[in-house]
């Protein structure tokens, strides 16, 4: 990586954090010296074994899981798809529906479409203009609903659901309940016990760990449909020689994370606050999205009538800083988010969308050269904009 490249100021952490040192140590250690499989019975693969039974120690305190519970798999789209699938084939027998709320994350809704493929029924759970479940709507789940999704922070907003509800409610329905905490992990404290969420996610790269690595929390008793068969990994439920070395990242991850959410929560939501005064501030008519709910401390989404999401995002990448489009931008044209959408938000406010995304590497004098940056970015954004007719 060049000088150049690292002056990028980063505003995007909820597609991916920078690697924690910690971890970096951590990985680098164990890709060094303990290269056995840790199934073998020898000394080396015992050592093996040990370190992934301490991360799965790590990442059980960060979600007050029990070790147990934890099962390692690749990352977030992995997990959803073992519990969302796994979990509701395991009861195909008793039903085959599904539920998940309109604003899951695409590994979600994809491995919805795996189920709809092998006959389910798949519901999709109403928001508000906040983005937030309908949660009457549960209480009303068709017979033979075998699970619901609800996720605990959506990744565009945000915006925190009410998990521990959804999960009381879907269990009265004869439900069990998948929670995608993916974002949440690490940001917001994370109670799998607490909310009764018979599966949870977490991944590794969203919290300071490294790609490829995550966890589906599996509550006790809770059935599961293993989608990889192998020797028994994982006690049988995700089979595939275990990827030591991320799993190792992904526990110093966690353990970080857990360490630092006490501070971090507040010093981000002063970010937040600071960030989202100086955008009021210099584009009056921004929209915040979600701003009248629980969010996330780390996260803003909001849209800037008149310069398209895509324009806005080049316009500061030039100016070296790296944001999220809040619309999808496919060869020029440009589509509002399923998120946005899903809330209501009307289609030419939806285009306009940007996220502003934050985490351990962000300082104030970041947030204020974003800010600095912003209206001469907004206004050649604009410009483009009008020069090629909206
Ligand atoms: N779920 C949510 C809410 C996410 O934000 C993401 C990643 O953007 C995923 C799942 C997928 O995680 P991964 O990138 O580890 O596959």
């Amino acid at each position: 990586m060049t000088a150049g490249e690292r002056t990028l100021i980063y505003f995007d952490h909820n597609a991916s954090t920078p690697v924690r040192p910690e971890v970096v140590q951590a990985v680098t250690a164990c890709l060094d010296g303990l290269h056995a499989n840790a199934s073998s019975l020898h000394r080396e693969g015992q050592r093996a074994r040990a370190a992934l039974e301490r991360a799965r120690e790590q990442v059980a305190a960060l979600v007050h899981a029990r070790a147990d519970e934890v099962v390692f798999v690749s990352g977030g789209t992995e997990g959803d798809h073992l519990a969302v699938v796994g979990g509701a084939w395991a009861r195909r027998d008793e039903g085959r529906r599904v539920a998940i709320s309109a604003v899951e994350h695409h590994a979600v809704h994809g491995a919805a479409e795996v189920l709809e493929e092998q006959g389910f029924e798949v519901a999709h759970l109403p928001v508000d203009t906040s983005g937030v479940i309908d949660l009457s709507a549960l209480d009303h789940l068709e017979p033979g609903t075998v699970l619901v999704s609800v996720m605990l922070a959506n990744n565009e907003t945000g915006a925190l659901q009410p998990v521990a509800e959804a999960a009381r409610r879907s269990r009265h329905a004869g439900a069990r309940l998948h929670c995608d905490a993916v974002q949440a992990a690490g940001k917001v404290p994370v109670d799998a016990a607490a909310l009764e969420a018979d599966y949870l996610v977490i991944s590794g790269h969203k919290l300071g760990g490294p790609k490829g690595a995550g966890a589906l929390i599996v509550r006790r008793g809770a059935p599961l449909a293993p989608l990889f068969r192998g020797s028994g990994h994982e006690r049988g439920r995700r089979g595939g020689t275990e990827n030591v070395p991320g799993i190792v990242g992904l526990g110093v991850a966690a353990e970080c994370a857990l360490r630092d959410l006490a501070a971090e929560g507040p010093r981000l939501r002063a970010l937040r606050d600071r960030l989202e005064a100086g955008l009021r501030a210099s584009a009056p008519g921004v929209v915040v999205h979600a701003a009248r709910t629980e969010r996330l401390p780390n996260t803003v989404n909001a849209s800037f009538p008149g310069a398209r999401s895509d324009h806005l995002l080049i316009a500061l990448d030039a100016r070296g800083i790296a944001v999220s489009a809040g619309a999808a931008c496919a060869s020029g044209a440009v589509e509002p988010s399923p998120v946005l959408a899903a809330m209501a938000v009307p289609r030419e406010t939806a285009v306009c969308a940007l996220r502003l995304s934050m985490g351990h590497t962000t300082s104030a004098a970041e947030v204020d050269a974003l800010l600095a940056a912003f209206p001469e970015a907004l206004r050649a954004a604009r410009a483009v904009g009008a020069h090629a007719g909206g």
